[in-house]
């Protein structure tokens, strides 16, 4: 290593877990997408209109390319990226608006920029992750439009060699393949989120990566040793000796485990004295899909049903919601889907259209439940839409957010009336379907015995339980050390709500963060969790903890560790359990 240069460590978001350790090749930033302003004689637009069209068919062919390069690669669901960046090609902003700025005297470049910043500061104002995202891609377009303007072609990231990690401003879904093909070990980029199409590739190809590495591009030089480590979000320029042999060791060993999960995918989740958990896989959008079904998950325990509702200005048709319902059903079998109604609000901002006078809803305002139950109008094509997908698939319906009985009630009563509604119209759906409530407010976790009695299952939300018991906003990170699972006070709630669906006679669940945790996996099945929900990139560790414990062992232990006072001693006796 060069040791003129000095170690700096980055915190980015983790988009695709693994560690890599290899050599900066950073991308040109020739597409930063700001042009400089021309002015052009009336004589010249003609022309300049034809050089703007030229590059946006150079552009369009450039997706071509991709569309057919994804699918060869990853299929054809996955070139839908590739579509919408040519849908977006043809709106009238691009054809239109674009040589109008032309017309009135701009060179294309600058019309170009003029258009697409207006978009994109339209997004800016949405504090939600999809639309900063959905920028990133209105900026990558036109990024590619520009170097087809400045006739830069193609990028340089077919030079990379099989020790990169390359390093850009943003990359695209193309980029992602051909660091695959040239067996990149990983990339790194100052934009982007966890939904950010190359977020999800990455996933898909196993590259690890890190996105939302702010700050980097100002340090980060060609040929720099680079460790990134895709789980935690961490970028170390230029480590220092020892932690590069550290990371590597952790490279070994996540690749060992990887293997070791792979050979666990068609074990059952049971622990050493034969208790069987179920483990289910958490939903987020269509593109895990493929991930869960190779991930050896026992269907999904939390589908999450906020993806058809955000980043749009009109609410989902039932007869959409229904198709997409029925066919992730039926994909599943033999397994099941637990859907959640839509929970709307706290950190997943609703669509404009929601918005009341008030400005967006908070965590502790109209959010999930509260919010179905004041707008009839969103929640019965909802629940008409899942009632009948039940009749393709094993499905079971969960309400969240609920805060006490009455409220689980209410809702209940609005899937008889549905149900009422389809007898009616003579159109199928299963009779038994369970019902379950999840448990996430506090209220509701203490009157879990009363709601346990209405319900056919609990599943406890932790990433909400946590936030409502601890006072602690689960998105600010000046307050995150107070986030803790291991509280006390957590750790009796969910004792207390454990007993109570028990004695109810119903399975309880897990599908909050603290499940896919492995350091708590040993516990949570002593306490008698029934059952477990997490990413699909969770499974394989967490069966294989599920698998070394000796669950009546455990159990006997946990009165003993809810007195534990401090949380250093309670944290050690938690490592002991698994
Ligand atoms: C939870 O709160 O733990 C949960 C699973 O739901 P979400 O993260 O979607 O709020
Ligand atoms: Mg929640």
């Amino acid at each position: 290593m060069d040791n003129l240069q000095k170690q700096k460590i980055f915190t980015g978001i983790p988009a695709s877990v693994g560690i890599a350790v290899g050599r900066a090749f950073v991308v040109a930033d020739e597409g930063e997408f700001c042009p400089v302003r021309r002015d052009i004689e009336k004589s010249e637009t003609k022309k300049e209109v034809q050089r703007y069209k030229d590059a946006l068919s150079e552009t369009n062919k450039e997706m071509s390319h991709l569309k057919s390069d994804i699918t060869k690669t990853l299929g054809k669901d996955y070139a839908r990226l590739a579509e919408a960046y040519q849908q977006i090609l043809s709106d009238p902003l691009l054809t239109r608006d674009v040589p109008n700025r032309i017309a009135e005297g701009l060179n294309a470049e600058y019309a170009l920029y003029v258009v697409l910043d207006r978009v994109i500061k339209s997004f800016d104002m949405i504090p939600d992750p999809y639309f900063k995202d959905r920028k990133n891609d209105i900026e990558d377009l036109g990024n590619k439009i520009l170097s087809h303007l400045l006739g830069r072609g193609k990028r340089q990231l077919s030079e990379i060699s099989d020790d990169s990690i390359v390093i850009a401003k943003t990359l695209s879904p193309n980029d992602t393949v051909t660091m695959q093909e040239k067996h990149a070990r990983g990339f790194v980029t100052e934009g982007g989120g966890k939904t950010s199409h190359i977020s999800i590739l990455a996933q898909t190809l196993e590259i690890p990566a890190v996105v939302g590495a702010i700050g980097i591009l100002g340090f980060v030089k060609n040929g720099d040793i680079v460790v990134i480590d895709g789980g935690s979000g961490r970028v170390i320029l230029n480590p220092e000796e020892e932690l590069i042999s550290n990371y590597r060791a952790a490279r070994e060993k996540f690749i060992v485990a990887g293997r070791e999960f792979e050979k666990l995918k068609d074990l059952p989740a049971q622990t050493l004295d034969g208790k069987r958990i179920e483990l289910a896989a958490n939903f987020d959008n269509l593109q895990e899909l493929p991930f869960i079904l190779n991930s050896g998950a026992e269907g999904i325990g939390l589908f999450r049903t906020e993806y058809h509702y955000i980043g749009r200005n009109d609410l989902p048709l039932e007869e959409e919601l229904f198709e997409s319902y029925s066919n992730i059903a039926e994909k599943m079998l033999p397994y099941g889907v637990i859907i959640r109604t839509l929970d709307i609000g706290g950190d997943k901002i609703p669509d404009p259209m929601l918005r009341s006078g008030k400005g967006c809803p908070t965590f502790l305002g109209l959010r999930a439940i509260r919010l179905c139950l004041k707008f009839p109008h969103i929640f019965r094509p909802q629940l008409r839409a899942i009632m009948r997908a039940s009749a393709f698939g094993k499905i079971k319906i969960m309400f969240p957010m609920i805060s006490d009985v009455q409220e689980f009630l209410a809702a209940k009563k609005i899937v008889e009336d549905v149900k009422n509604e389809l007898d009616k119209e003579g159109l199928p759906y299963d009779r038994n379907m369970e019902i379950g409530a999840m448990v996430e407010v506090p209220s509701a976790a203490m009157t879990s015995d009363f709601i346990s009695r209405e319900a056919d299952f609990i599943s406890v939300g932790t990433n909400d339980l946590i936030q409502y018991m601890m006072a602690v906003d689960r998105t600010d990170e000046t307050v995150a050390s107070l986030y803790d699972p291991s509280h006390p006070a957590i750790l009796r709630m969910l004792k207390n709500i454990v007993e109570s669906a028990h004695k109810a006679g119903i399975s309880v669940g897990m599908c909050g963060e603290m499940a896919s945790d492995p350091s708590y996996t040993g516990l949570l099945v002593g306490m008698g969790f029934d059952e477990f929900s997490v990413p699909a990139s969770a499974i394989g560790k967490i069966k294989k903890s599920i698998r070394a414990i000796e669950r009546a062992a455990v159990a006997r232990k946990i009165t003993e560790i809810l007195s534990i006072e401090n949380p250093e001693q309670l944290k050690k006796e938690l490592k002991r359990l698994t």
